[in-house]
């Protein structure tokens, strides 16, 4: 079967002819993979950053967590899904028996082992996964938006840690999850929603999703502006989701006392500046998030892109041939894209 992998150390992922997988446990499950979308992971490991440097140690490793895919064979104790079944998977496998598993959060498993960067990932014509991470979802979903529905629960996580009913919202980064988190946002009823971000195509993204205000935080200072628009009060709730110090600093900032920030985003460095004190006195609830509360999150994405509430035309913004996945990797890289699609099966 065809697939991308990491070869070696380095920059770079290779499209290779590698032997197609089989089950290895009775609750295991056979998927011919239709199409994988693109993470800001998968550039990391793309490029050979220092977090991938510091993190991939298997090669040759298959890359990618994001799919949509078809069941073609399951294990003998398999009984959630049958062969012909659309599904999608989370791409923490957790192993089911330890205290975080059994207290309910197997996103943060204590043996978790993540798709395509501690094991072989999905960018392959075939992926053989344990039953306990795959979701079945209506046939009705676009295979599109399907294939992003991983960073979706990402963005549902972090959003839904707050109850945005009447509220003002900063969300900081109109990536591809911040993208997503303005139509969020909105369906959680936000009365207003600010947007802080630097890059020209995506606040251009930002704007066509219906935020009410997106600042360039080159250009303007983002506290003032918000406290311009709430009238001196500060914003309501704060979504970091640019992975940028300042941002999030600012963010804090934004907030008005007893606020409430959620913080998905990932840092260059494990230890960065915090305006800690200015949370303190200002009483913040700050949520930080991981993942996606398996399966809660998943439940509203399936639904709300079953019933169609969710629109993610404007956030899928490319699709590409497998075999192209180098232009689509230069693409994301260059940040002027939202998510990007590979056709797996054609
Ligand atoms: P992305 O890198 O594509 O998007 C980040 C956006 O932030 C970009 O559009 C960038 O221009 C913008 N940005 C940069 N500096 C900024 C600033 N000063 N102010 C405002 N915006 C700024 O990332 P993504 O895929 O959309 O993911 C969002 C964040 O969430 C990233 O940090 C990512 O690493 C993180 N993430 C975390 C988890 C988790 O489980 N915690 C999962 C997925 C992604
Ligand atoms: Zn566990």
């Amino acid at each position: 079967m065809k697939a991308i992998e990491k070869s070696k150390p380095g920059k770079g992922l290779s499209l290779m002819e590698v032997e197609e997988t089989s089950l290895q446990s009775p609750h295991d499950v056979k998927i011919k993979i239709l199409k994988v979308s693109i993470c800001g992971t998968d550039v990391h490991i793309y490029e050979w950053n220092d977090w991938a440097k510091d993190r991939i140690k298997q090669f040759p490793q298959i890359d990618g967590h994001e799919f949509v895919g078809r069941v073609i064979e399951v294990g003998n104790e398999v009984k959630s899904v049958k062969p012909g079944d659309l599904v999608v998977s989370d791409s923490h496998i957790p192993c089911g028996y330890c205290h975080q598993c059994r207290t309910g959060n197997m996103h943060v498993c204590q043996n978790l082992k993540i798709l395509g960067v501690d094991r072989d990932g999905v960018f392959s014509e075939y992926a053989v996964l344990p039953d306990t991470v795959l979701i079945k979802i209506d046939e009705s979903i676009p295979l599109k938006y399907a294939s992003v529905m991983e960073p979706l629960g990402n963005a549902i996580f972090t959003t839904t840690a707050a109850d945005l009913r009447g509220k003002v919202v900063l969300i900081a980064g109109a990536g591809p999850i911040g993208a997503m988190a303005i139509e969020i946002a909105k369906l959680s009823g936000a009365a207003f929603i600010i947007v802080s971000e630097p890059s020209d195509y995506r606040i251009n993204m930002a704007k066509s999703l219906g935020a009410d205000l997106v600042i360039n935080p080159k250009e303007k200072s983002v506290v003032e502006e918000v406290l311009k628009i709430t009238s001196g009060l500060g914003a309501d709730v704060f979504l970091e989701m640019s992975g940028n110090e300042n941002a999030l600093n600012d963010g804090i900032k934004s907030l008005k006392s007893t606020g409430v920030a959620s913080i998905l985003g990932v840092y260059p460095e494990s230890k960065i500046k915090f305006e800690m004190n200015t949370a303190v006195f200002k009483n913040l609830t700050i949520h930080t998030i991981t993942g996606r509360k398996m399966f809660e999150t998943w439940y509203m994405a399936i639904n709300w892109l079953k019933y169609h509430k969710l629109d993610l035309s404007k956030v899928v913004t490319h699709e590409f041939d497998f075999e192209n996945f180098e232009e689509a990797f230069e693409l994301m890289a260059s940040g002027k894209s939202g998510k990007i699609v590979l056709n797996v099966t054609k």
